[in-house]
């Protein structure tokens, strides 16, 4: 009897063995996010959450006991990474209302919900810019414990700006001179945010956007700046930021020469590493093709971990496309974008792949690969160097690359495949087949 209790408790201890079993992708078509050319055929083996060895079909040896899951006729590629969302909200159209409203569900509905539905969208790592404290921290940390399925998330926690708007202090932290701007940095820091998200930056005073800035480097966090006036980039620039959001200037143009300027002086430095740029195009430039066509909308992919009530609240509020102020200026805007991006492009910013999705009709389940479209179908960038933005140059600027963002032997193994060849139609991204993260599949 103790012999056999021995047996099945030795049975037990042994189990983890079986987890990591290897897995073997076979077949497709690799990219592996640093832009180079694709490797055809390719084997990619897997121990539990790590790739241990990349190569092709007969050069790798695929161990006789691996589970053999074939990729043929797929293209097979990093996890992508989003590097502008907002957990906190999921397409309601009301600001004002989902933020009296919905706090109570933050951290154990609505963000989760989110960070689902990145993931089965084939985004293993997003970017969240602009949240409550504790909720993000305590679902970025869930799911990292694998507690609740998501997408790895890094986190900003409260914006930075010079005063929070009525009603939004439980995510938007005022700064009230110098000394207030170095706590609050500190703050965050202890807290253990990921970055530093600065909003309306132009408003605050010099000393308070230098020591936030400085205060966050001292910390080892970079900061996002958002950008949506010429002064927001003036002062970023010269306080050091490491990435703007948005092409933004709402409908002028283009952006004016000084700042063009001081872009590319600021790119010239490259002991100051990248200056990295987050367009986040797409929910502009395909606004006036969603209201004349809405049946994206009624998609369900966007329903996952979210309550009926819910849905329903927000599919109210988004019953008349047309009629939304928050898109009224965007046809106006649209042809502006594609100018802003070259000049972008042409100053020598790291383009990131990134979207705001929660903002009104932009569903996490949708966003990511529609900005990727407009970039490669639109304005014509290499599909690989798109798929970059959304893999390689993302891990580089959150200090995780040598851990994750490509598809090398020694990296986690984030991975997705999709049917058919994504560099011909990056549009297949729309629907990836397989969904990996760490090693595990979610799809
Ligand atoms: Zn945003």
């Amino acid at each position: 009897m103790k012999k056999l209790l021995l047996i099945l408790i030795s049975g037990i201890m042994f189990s983890p063995v079986c987890l990591s079993q290897i897995k073997a992708l076979v077949g497709g078509t690799l990219i592996d996010g640093f832009g180079g050319k694709p490797l055809y055929n390719s084997v990619i083996l897997i121990e539990g959450e790590t790739i241990i060895q990349v190569g092709r079909v007969g050069e790798v040896k695929i161990p006789p006991k691996a589970q053999v899951i074939s990729t043929e006729g797929m293209s097979v590629m990093p996890g992508l990474w989003d590097m502008h969302v907002h957990m906190m909200i999921n397409g309601h159209s009301d600001y004002a209302y989902w933020d009296k409203k919905y706090p109570p569900l933050f951290e154990k509905v609505i963000m989760p919900a989110s960070a689902h539905q990145l993931l089965m969208a084939g985004v293993t790592s997003a970017r969240d810019l602009g949240g409550p404290l504790e909720e993000s921290i305590a679902v970025r940390d869930a799911i990292n414990k694998g507690k609740i399925p998501g997408a790895t998330m890094y986190v900003s926690g409260p914006f930075l700006q010079h005063r929070a708007y009525p009603g939004t202090e439980q995510f938007r932290w005022g700064i009230n001179g110098e000394k207030d701007a170095r706590e609050k940095v500190q703050k965050l820091a202890k807290a253990g945010v990921d970055c530093i998200k600065l909003i309306d930056q132009d408003e605050m005073t010099r000393e308070e956007v230098f020591a936030i800035v400085d205060e966050a480097h001292k910390n080892k966090l970079k900061v996002v700046g958002h950008s949506h006036r010429p002064n927001e980039i003036r002062i970023g620039l010269e306080a050091g930021v490491d990435n703007f959001e948005h092409t933004g200037l709402s409908s002028a143009p283009s952006y004016p020469d000084d700042i063009v300027k001081a872009i590319a002086e600021r790119t010239a430095q490259m002991s100051k590493g990248p200056l990295f740029w987050t367009p986040t195009i797409e929910g502009l430039y395909n606004y006036e093709d969603l209201r004349d066509n809405p049946e994206k909308l009624d998609d369900p992919s966007w329903h996952l971990g979210l309550p009926d009530s819910v849905i329903a609240d927000i599919k109210k509020s988004l019953l008349y496309p047309g009629q939304l102020s928050y898109f009224q200026l965007t046809p106006i805007r649209k042809p502006t974008l594609e100018t802003k991006f070259r000049q972008l492009q042409k100053s020598g910013v790291v383009l990131l792949v990134g979207t705001d999705s929660g903002i009104p009709m932009k569903f996490h389940s949708q966003s990511t690969w529609n900005e990727l479209d407009v970039w490669v179908r639109v304005f014509g960038v290499d599909p690989l160097q798109a798929i970059k933005s959304a893999t390689y140059w993302p891990s580089v600027f959150m200090g995780v690359d040598k851990k994750v963002g490509t598809i090398t032997q020694g990296k986690q193994a984030d991975i997705i495949a999709v049917k058919g060849d994504v560099l011909k139609h990056i549009d297949l991204l729309q629907s990836v087949d397989m969904v990996m993260k760490k090693g595990k599949i979610y799809k």
